[in-house]
């Protein structure tokens, strides 16, 4: 019998409802309610213990927006954790960028603590004594860190085991072997004139995985070649490659 584990994600935000819907439906709603994936949101606002349980507050220095406190926060991660060990994670346009890789990489624990931030940031003594990874999706700005936190949640979730059953398994995605997956097709076999290709409706198991990875390796090499670099290719792959540039009239890789 296969066992699966647990995954534990505290998420600490300033406007929790933002996470009803997106993370409760489809497979991450079946995760959670199968037990693989434990989500919990905190209100940081419930930390603050001021009369006006302020959150925010002007930034030192001047400047435009408001700074998020650090009081509640440093409450909201000690009380929350409690002694437990987990990382500790701020979203941030400043950290590292997200990835495949670093979403296979934080699924191996198993509890995370993610820290979204809002308004002009957070005041850096979170940053400096709280936070053990700091995570960006992108190189853009978002208004708050909810976003990028259900991003996370949501490329992180694929990788515990169970969560995508078999029929979704993750070996074909895009990134998964190092390479772009190619294109898919469903009925109709023909749609407005444009057919399915001949090959995917043959049968023949053989064919069809050789015509998939060939397709991977033909858009991989348009659109991302620098994954090729990384990628373990067969001497097969090598060859369609250079086929492949061939037709581009690229220059074929050979020295
Ligand atoms: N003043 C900050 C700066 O220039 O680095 C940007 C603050 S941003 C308006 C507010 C919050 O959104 C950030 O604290 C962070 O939590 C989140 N955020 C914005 N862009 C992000 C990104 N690309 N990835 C992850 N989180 C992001």
């Amino acid at each position: 019998m296969l066992e699966y584990s647990q995954m534990r994600i505290d998420i600490l935000t300033l406007f929790p409802t933002m996470f009803c819907g997106a993370l409760q439906e489809s497979i991450l709603k079946r995760a959670q309610q199968r037990g693989l994936l434990h989500l919990v949101i905190h209100q940081i606002r419930d930390y603050a213990l001021d009369r006006h349980q302020m959150t925010d507050d002007l930034p030192y220095g001047g400047g435009v927006g408001m700074i998020m406190k650090p009081e509640p926060v440093f409450r909201a991660v000690r009380t929350v954790l409690g002694g437990t060990q987990a990382p500790v994670i701020l979203l941030t346009p400043q950290g590292r960028t997200f990835t495949h890789a670093v979403a296979q990489e934080l699924a191996q624990h198993p509890r995370l603590m993610l820290i979204c931030g809002h308004y002009e940031g957070v005041d850096e003594r979170v940053r400096e004594r709280l936070i053990i990874d700091e995570l960006s999706i992108g190189d853009y700005v978002l208004t708050g860190g909810e976003l990028a936190a259900m991003v996370v949640v949501d490329a992180v979730a694929r990788f515990v085991p169970g969560v995508l059953g078999a029929a979704e398994g993750a070996h074909d995605d895009s990134y998964a072997g190092g390479l772009l997956e190619g294109p898919q097709y469903t009925r109709p076999p023909v749609f407005e004139g444009r057919q399915v290709p001949e090959v995917l409706l043959s049968g023949d198991h053989a064919r069809i995985a050789r015509w998939k990875r060939a397709m991977a390796l033909q858009r991989t090499l348009v659109r991302r070649p620098d994954l090729l670099e990384a990628a373990s290719l067969s001497a097969e792959d090598e060859a369609l490659l250079r086929e492949f540039r061939r037709t581009l009239g690229e220059p074929d890789g050979v020295e």
